[in-house]
Order: C-alpha cells, then structure tokens, then sequence
C-alpha cells in the first residue's frame, strides 16, 4: 500500500511540475507579444527626502496588464523574460518609457529605473540607456539606475564596464536590496555607486529589533562616509518612518508614503504635493 501511495504522490507531484512547465511556456509565448499589444505598464513608487518629506524621485516598477490574468507583478514573469532571452527588449522598453515619463515631471524629480543582471550582461546596455535619454530629453542626473549585489558575484567585469560608461554619462547608481547579497563591501568603494538602498528584510517590521537597528545604522555610516545616499526601502507604519528618519536615512520608500501608482496618478501626486510642500497627500504621522 506504502508504494502504491508513494506512487501516487509521486505522480501528482510530477503533474503539478508539468502544469507549471506549461503555463511557464505559456507565458513566455505571451510575453513576446505583450510590450507591442501595449499591455506593459510602469507604475510609479514615489522616494521621499527624509528629513523635508519631498517627492525626490520615482521608482519605476513594471506591470503586465495580462488580457486574461490581470495585473501581474513582475515578480511572476521577469524571470521568464531572463530565461527566454526577452529581458534585453523588455528592459530597452521600460528605459525609454520611464524617461519619457520623467521628462513630463518637474526638474527636481528624477526616476530610478531596475536593471536586472541579465540585461546586463547583453552588451548593448550602455547604448540603451543613451538612446532613451536622447530621445526623451531627459537630463543623465535625472535617471538612476538600480542594480543588486548580485551582480558582481557572477559578472564583476560587465558590471564594472557599465557602471563606468553610467558615471561618464551622468547617469546615477543604486545598489538595490542592499545587504541581502553576498558581495563583499569592497564592491561599493570599487564601483562608482552612490546610493544604498537598504532591503526591506531590515525595515519592515523591524522597528523594535536591536539588530535591525545595528545594521541599519552601520549601513548609514558606511555611507556617510563614503559620501553616499541611503535610501529605506518598504517603510510600511508611522513607526517605521520614524525610526529610519531618526537613524539618519537620507531617503524613504514604502507603503507609508505611497503604494506605486499608474503614471497618471503619480503625475497627479506631484501637482497635490508641489501645492502643498512638504505635505504629501495622504496625511503623515507625526514624528515620534
Ligand atoms: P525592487 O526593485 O526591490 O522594488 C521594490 C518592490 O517592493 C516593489 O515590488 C514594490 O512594490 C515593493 N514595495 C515597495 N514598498 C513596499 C512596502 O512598504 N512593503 C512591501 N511589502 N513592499 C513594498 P514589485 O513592484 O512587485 O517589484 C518586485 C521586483 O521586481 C523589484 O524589486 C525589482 O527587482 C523587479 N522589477 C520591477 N520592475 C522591474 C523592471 O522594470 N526591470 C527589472 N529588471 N526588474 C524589475
Ligand atoms: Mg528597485
Ligand atoms: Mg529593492
Ligand atoms: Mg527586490
């Protein structure tokens, strides 16, 4: 009886495999269509200066508006992008989209914008995020790109040559989910990166844990002194906000602030947050 169940297990086991190999392929038939039918979208997360509250930049984080299964999170198809070989066309598309979005914002508002360590590795990057800045018109200072740890684990000298060709551009670097890596700190004083952004693992619903606080205040001082920005990331309660602020984040992110929005609705939260200085539209706690 033990190996007939055994069987059977093993059986519905490899059919639910089967199942997700399928819609896989599926998806990765659908996604080669997907940014031509229009349905990618960029949603907007607004970053916010700490200590005056201001709207300092945007994060552009992508949507599949799927005809049939909604709005799917990028969570569920970048890696099929990567592992299709996709991830190059699909990044030149958010590229150029999100700088011409930003181009439409005021000055002082700059758009960050991922870059997968897949994209770069497919030469051609650097040319990429030219072309978007040319054709937009956006300002190199404006755009930041957000690359993770990873990358310098696997591809130390594509990153490397992309960093540089960035920083001769003027375009900024963000080493994204910082401390979830496993590369050494050696990293961030090699490469020309000027922003920290600390994962949300260490800010969301940490507020009260010793340790989160040790490593959020050695990651702020690593990066005092070595000149650069610290952004939270996922501050999602009034008490989160207050902590991060108080242990001298340069930058806030996270659902306390704002949800990302479609652009439409970010270019609104701009105009309500430019008339109201300092005030973001949802009401903000006070600080503690
Ligand atoms: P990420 O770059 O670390 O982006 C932050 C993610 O955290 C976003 O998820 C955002 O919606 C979410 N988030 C922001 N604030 C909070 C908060 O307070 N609480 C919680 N629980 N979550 C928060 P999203 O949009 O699902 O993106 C997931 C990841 O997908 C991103 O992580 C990024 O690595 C990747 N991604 C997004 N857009 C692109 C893109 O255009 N290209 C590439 N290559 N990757 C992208
Ligand atoms: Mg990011
Ligand atoms: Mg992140
Ligand atoms: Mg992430």
């Amino acid at each position: 009886a033990a190996k007939v169940e055994q069987r059977g297990s093993v059986a519905l086991f490899s059919e639910a495999m089967q199942k997700a190999a399928d819609e896989k392929r599926g998806l990765a038939e659908e996604l080669k269509l997907a940014v031509e039918a229009g349905q990618m979208e960029l949603h907007y997360q607004p970053i916010v200066d700490a200590s005056t509250m201001r709207a300092v930049a945007a994060e552009a984080l992508l949507r599949w508006r799927h005809p049939r299964r909604g709005l799917l999170s990028p969570d569920v198809f970048i890696g099929i992008a990567e592992s299709t070989g996709q991830i190059g066309r699909i990044g030149a598309w958010v590229l150029s989209q999100a700088c011409r979005d930003a181009a439409s914002w005021p000055e002082d508002v700059s758009v960050a914008v991922n870059v997968s360590p897949a994209q770069l590795v497919t030469n051609g990057t650097s040319e990429i995020v030219r072309t978007a800045l040319a054709e937009s018109g956006l300002a190199a200072k404006r755009l930041e790109i957000e690359i993770t740890e990873a990358v310098f684990v696997r591809h130390g000298t594509q990153a490397e040559e992309f960093m540089r060709d960035m920083n001769a551009m003027g375009v900024r670097i963000a080493l994204d989910d910082f401390g979830t890596g496993y590369s050494s700190l050696g990293y961030i004083t090699r490469f020309p990166v000027s922003k920290l952004k600390i994962d949300r693992s260490f800010v969301s619903g940490g507020a009260a844990i010793k340790e989160r606080n040790a490593i959020i205040s050695a990651v702020v001082g690593i990066a005092r002194s070595l000149n650069m920005i610290t952004t939270a990331e996922g501050v999602e309660s009034a008490g989160e906000l207050a902590w991060v602020r108080n242990l001298g984040c340069t930058q806030v992110q996270g659902f306390q602030v704002a949800r990302p929005m479609p652009a439409a609705a970010f270019a609104d939260f701009l105009k309500s947050h430019a008339a109201t200085p300092g005030i973001p539209k949802r009401p903000m706690p006070a600080i503690a």
